[in-house]
């Protein structure tokens, strides 16, 4: 992407981290720090940061949106709680506390939609060698793609 500042062009090259745009400066600076810390949430999906997006960018926005949540691990029902000020949601097929994880990986109301859709059972390559379709795919399936 070129930009003109007073006058003159300049270069800015954006790459996309976890789906959010941002300068390749932003991400060396916050890269060897995210990389280190094994104890972060999202360390389990993504050891290191990747500087790229699987989804196309001819994807529909809302897929787009619904998958960078997943990767993430926050969605409106799994999160929506924490400004609502309520109780963490439950699982209303199993009544296991609701998050990406369990929707993704433990629900067993969801294995035979899961097992159509993927074979992975850990988060990590769930969310890093299936195909972004696929997985958007599941959520289709299982009825939650308007509530994430
Ligand atoms: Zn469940």
């Amino acid at each position: 992407m070129h930009l003109s500042f007073l006058g003159r062009p300049h270069r800015v090259d954006v790459v996309t981290l976890v789906g959010l745009n941002v300068r390749p400066s932003l991400c060396t600076s916050v890269r060897p720090q995210m990389n280190s810390q094994a104890q972060n949430k999202l360390y389990q999906i993504y050891p290191t940061i990747p500087s790229y997006s699987t989804l196309s960018s001819s994807s529909l926005r809302k897929d787009q949106i619904i998958y960078n949540r997943l990767r993430i691990g926050h969605t409106r029902l799994t999160h929506s709680y924490l400004i609502e000020h309520t109780d963490h949601p439950k699982c209303t097929n199993c009544n296991q506390l609701l998050s990406v994880k369990h929707i993704l990986t433990e629900c067993t109301s969801c294995d035979q939609a899961r097992h159509q859709y993927y074979s992975f059972t850990d988060i990590k390559n769930i969310l890093n060698l299936t195909p972004s379709q696929n997985i958007l795919n599941f959520i289709l399936k299982i009825n939650l793609y308007d509530q994430l």
